[in-house]
C-alpha cells in the first residue's frame, strides 16, 4: 500500500511557511492600490493598435527574443550599444531570474522597507534576505548598509530609485558609495522612473556590476507584464541562460513595440500624473491629522496622526475606493496608507472622502 500522499513532504520548509502574494479583489471600484497609469489609449490609437494585432500569430510561438521589440527599446530608452538587455515578464520576473542565478549560500539585500517582492522570491529559492532599515526621513542609512555588506558580503542589493513604498529617491554619493564597497550586483530598479526625472541608465556603462531594472507597468501597459534590464553583456550573458525562452508572449511584443512608437502619448500622461501627484500633495498636506511624505513616484505615502490605517482603508472601500493599507511595516510609521495617483476626478473625490472619514 502506498503512503498518503502529502505535499507538505516534498515542499521545501521555507516555501510550507510562506504565504502567497495577495492581491485584493478590486471590481467595481476604483482602484487607486497598484500604482496603475489611470489613462487608456484614444479610439484613433486603439484603432491602430487592432490593426498591429491583427497581424500577430498565435498559432506560432513568439520570437524566443523579441528582436524587434528590443531594438524599439533600444531606441526608445537610448540604450548603450556595448551594453546587453534582458526583457522579464515584468520586471518580478527579473528579481526572480537575477536571485535564481545566484549560487545557494547567496544572500540578497535591500533596505526596509523596499518592495516587498525581494525578499518573497529570495525566500521562494531558499536564499538568505538582509533588509537594512531607512532613516527616519527614509533616506539610505549608508553607515548601517556598509557594516551590513561587510559582515553578509551580499550577492546583490536592490536599490527602488523611487523607492516604494516610501515614493523618494535616495541621494546619488549614498548610493555610489553602496556600489562601491559591494562586491556583488548592484541592481537600480528603476519601476518609477517616469515620474522622477532622474536615472541611473547612463551610468551603467561606467561599472561592472550595476543593472538597471525597469517597466512598462507604470508607464501605462500594467497589462502587458513586461520589464526589462540594461547591463554589462558579462552579466546579461549568465542570466540569459535561465530565462524561459517564450517569456515575452506575442501579443505583448506586438503591444509594446506599437507603443513605443507612441511614447509621446504615455510620455504625456505620465506629466498629467506628475501634475496631479503635485495636488494631491498639496490637498493631503491641508489635512491637520495627516502626514504626507514627498513623492516623486505616482503613489504617495501618508499617515495618520490619530486614526487606524485599518479603519480609514475600510471606509474608503465602503465608498468603492481602493487604496494600500501599509500594515505594520519595519521601518515606517504607524497607520501608513498608499494612494496611488489617479485621474483629477478620482484623486478629487478620494480627498473628498478622505476628508469626510477622518472628521
Ligand atoms: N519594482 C518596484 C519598485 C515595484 O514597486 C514594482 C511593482 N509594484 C515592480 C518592480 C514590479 O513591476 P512589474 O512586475 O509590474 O514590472
Amino acid at each position: 500500500m502506498q503512503n498518503k500522499f502529502n505535499i507538505g513532504d516534498l515542499v521545501r520548509p521555507e516555501i510550507k511557511q510562506m504565504t502567497a502574494y495577495h492581491v485584493p479583489e478590486a471590481t467595481g471600484m476604483i482602484k487607486l492600490d497598484a500604482m496603475e497609469n489611470p489613462f487608456s489609449w484614444s479610439d484613433e490609437m486603439k484603432g491602430q493598435w487592432l490593426e498591429v494585432m491583427c497581424a500577430a500569430e498565435p498559432n506560432r510561438y513568439p520570437d524566443p527574443s523579441a528582436k524587434a521589440l528590443v531594438q524599439e527599446l533600444r531606441q526608445c530608452f537610448s540604450v548603450d550599444d556595448e551594453l546587453g538587455v534582458v526583457l522579464g515578464n515584468g520586471s518580478d520576473e527579473l528579481i526572480q531570474l537575477i536571485i535564481m542565478a545566484m549560487k545557494n549560500d547567496a544572500c540578497v539585500m535591500a533596505p526596509m522597507p523596499s518592495f516587498v517582492m525581494y525578499q518573497h522570491i529570495a525566500k521562494s529559492m531558499g536564499v538568505g534576505f538582509v533588509g537594512v532599515p531607512l532613516n527616519s526621513d527614509f533616506s539610505l542609512d549608508v553607515s548601517a548598509m556598509l557594516a551590513s555588506i561587510k559582515e553578509r558580503d551580499p550577492a546583490v542589493i536592490f536599490l527602488a530609485y523611487p523607492n516604494n513604498p516610501t515614493a523618494n529617491l535616495f541621494d546619488d554619493a549614498d548610493v555610489l558609495a553602496i556600489l562601491e564597497a559591494s562586491n556583488g550586483l548592484v541592481v537600480i530598479d528603476e519601476a518609477y522612473q517616469p515620474f522622477a526625472d532622474k536615472s541611473y541608465l547612463g551610468q551603467v556603462k561606467h561599472f561592472d556590476r550595476i543593472l538597471v531594472m525597469r517597466t512598462v507597468s507604470k508607464l501605462g501597459l500594467a497589462g502587458l507584464r513586461l520589464g526589462f534590464l540594461v547591463g554589462p553583456n558579462a552579466i546579461v550573458e549568465q542570466l540569459e541562460k535561465i530565462r524561459l525562452p517564450y517569456n515575452i508572449n506575442s501579443l505583448t511584443q506586438l503591444t509594446a513595440s506599437f507603443a513605443f512608437k507612441h511614447m509621446d502619448v504615455l510620455n504625456q500622461q505620465a506629466a498629467i500624473i506628475c501634475e496631479q501627484r503635485e495636488e494631491l500633495l498639496a490637498a493631503l498636506a491641508q489635512l491637520e491629522c495627516v502626514e504626507v511624505f514627498p513623492s516623486k513616484a505616482n503613489f504617495i505615502l501618508f499617515a495618520l496622526l490619530d486614526d487606524s490605517a485599518e479603519r480609514v482603508f475600510e471606509a474608503l472601500k465602503d465608498e468603492g475606493l481602493l487604496i494600500k493599507k501599509m500594515g505594520s511595516v519595519l521601518g515606517l510609521p504607524k497607520n501608513c496608507l498608499r494612494v496611488t495617483v489617479g485621474t483629477a476626478d478620482e484623486n478629487r473625490l478620494f480627498c473628498k472622502h478622505l476628508k469626510v472619514i477622518l472628521s
